[in-house]
């Protein structure tokens, strides 16, 4: 806003304005008639004549100063004048001060605009009527991969070349926000909101959506996977239950058969619901797992032992212990890990394979847990797979022997929880070590009443 400057006010400013030139002027034309009465008309004349131009003399002299401010204002203070100039160039000062009061205002608003949205994790970017970069946020200069110096001045749609963000710009349907899918090389999504504001120009705010994507996807085939899942159990149990219904007289071979596929789809869906609640429980619980003891070497011997009874002496099974080797962490997740591997292996082996069971120190100080197998093997590409919820390489056989398709997914989980890594190694047709590596950190020595028994 200028100086304030009410009409009223302004209406006495211009009459005093002129009241001094024309009480002057009055005051001359005077003296002249007084000095035309007593010298001669000439002579008054010619005074008058020399005072009019020694008055325009004074006003071109003020102008000049005033042309010679105004070619460069910024650097030079305002001209001192007289008489009319005088108020004429303290009201310009005064408007000088009022607009670089303002500006400092304006600057210092959009310094606190702009530190605010640097810290942004959103981008943002403004643009100008025509859609050309003004200004950029770092964030920006991170997601769209732009240069806040550079590329001022060059239009958004040039940076950002997909042909439907070049259609929602151009449509200038901003209700709902764009979603950008392959920012950054191709692996970023982005959610791209314009809000149009000033003249014509435009806010542009983007935010990274891939995790929530990622999350949504991984909803949504969770939900698909698990009513796939369901489907085969349920349907065989309504089958048999409709059959033995439908039965007048019982047929004992046909209800002894259908209570065993009964039994066994019961378990499986059984199976299912525990894994699943296991993976969600590790899920929930975020941060380090428990730090207690785990006789470690004591629960491998367990876990060798339940090998050998659920093999039934189709593989020849072996385990190595180092005995002094305890763990810090959760009994319960360290238990899932290792079973799984236990029962991967024996699953995935054919009878008459070997097995071999390992639990042993590091040489960084940590300790490993590995199963080794001769059995089917696995192919490169599916490894990196693996730990994907309901990821198999071969869905009927997992299925046949049991597999849920998620205990590798809750292995990943508990191992995390323990700063542990697994490690997959794998040839096709020739077999497969599973193991869980475990830092210094989480290693403690047996106490010595154990070790001595
Ligand atoms: P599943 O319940 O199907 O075994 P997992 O998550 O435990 O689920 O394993 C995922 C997949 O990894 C299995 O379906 C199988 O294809 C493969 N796999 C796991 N362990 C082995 C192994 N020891 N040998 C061969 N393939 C294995």
């Amino acid at each position: 806003m200028v100086p304030d400057s009410g009409s009223a006010t302004e209406g006495a400013r211009v009459r005093g304005f002129w009241r001094r030139p024309l009480a002057w002027l009055a005051v001359w034309l005077a003296l002249t008639g007084a000095a035309a009465a007593v010298f001669g008309p000439v002579p008054a004349l010619l005074a008058l004549l020399v005072w009019l131009l020694f008055q325009h003399w004074r006003q071109l002299s003020h102008l000049a100063s005033l042309v010679r401010w105004l070619d460069n204002p910024s650097d030079k203070p305002i001209p001192y004048g007289s008489g009319m100039w005088e108020e004429a160039f303290s009201y310009l000062a005064r408007l000088v001060r009022w607009q670089r009061q303002s500006e400092a205002g304006l600057r210092s608003a959009l310094e606190r605009f702009q530190s605010a949205t640097s810290a942004m994790n959103e981008a943002v970017i403004l643009l100008d009527e025509l859609d050309r970069i003004e200004w950029c946020n770092p964030s920006a200069e991170h997601y769209f991969e732009v240069d806040s110096q550079r590329d001022v001045g060059r239009q958004l749609t040039y940076i950002v070349r997909q042909p439907q963000f070049v259609e929602y710009l151009l449509a200038q349907n901003f209700a709902e926000p764009f979603v950008l899918r392959g920012a950054r090389g191709g692996e970023t999504t982005l959610s791209v909101q314009l809000v149009p504001y000033g003249n014509r120009q435009k806010l542009v705010i983007s935010r990274d959506i891939t995790r929530w994507e990622r999350l949504e996807a991984m909803r949504r085939d969770l939900v698909a996977n698990v009513s796939h899942e369901l489907r085969t159990p349920i349907t065989v149990l309504a089958g048999f239950l409709e059959t033995l219904n439908d039965q007048p007289v019982p047929d004992v071979q046909l209800r002894q058969r259908a209570m065993e596929l009964m039994t066994q789809q019961t378990s499986r869906m059984q199976n299912l619901v525990e894994d699943l609640l296991t993976l969600s429980r590790l899920e929930n619980s975020r941060g380090p797992a428990a730090e207690q003891p785990v006789d470690a070497p004591r629960l491998v011997q367990t876990l060798h032992h339940d090998a050998l009874a659920l093999s039934k002496r189709r593989h020849q099974i072996t385990v190595e212990v180092d005995a002094d080797l305890w763990l810090v962490g959760a009994e319960s997740e360290l238990r899932s890990v290792f079973l799984n591997f236990i029962t991967n292996a024996i699953r995935y082996t054919p009878a008459k394979g070997r097995i071999a069971i390992g639990w042993r120190a590091s040489d960084d100080g940590g300790a490993v847990f590995s199963v080794s197998d001769t059995g089917i093997g696995i192919a490169p590409e599916h490894i990196p797979r693996l730990t994907e919820r309901f990821y198999r390489v071969d869905r009927s056989r997992s299925r046949e022997t049991g597999g849920t398709g998620l205990g590798l997914a809750i292995v990943k989980y508990a191992l995390s929880h323990h700063q542990a890594r697994l490690e997959i190694e794998s040839e096709p047709g020739q077999g497969s070590t599973f193991s869980a590596i475990f830092p210094p950190r989480r290693i403690c020595r047996a106490p010595v009443a154990t070790v001595a028994a």
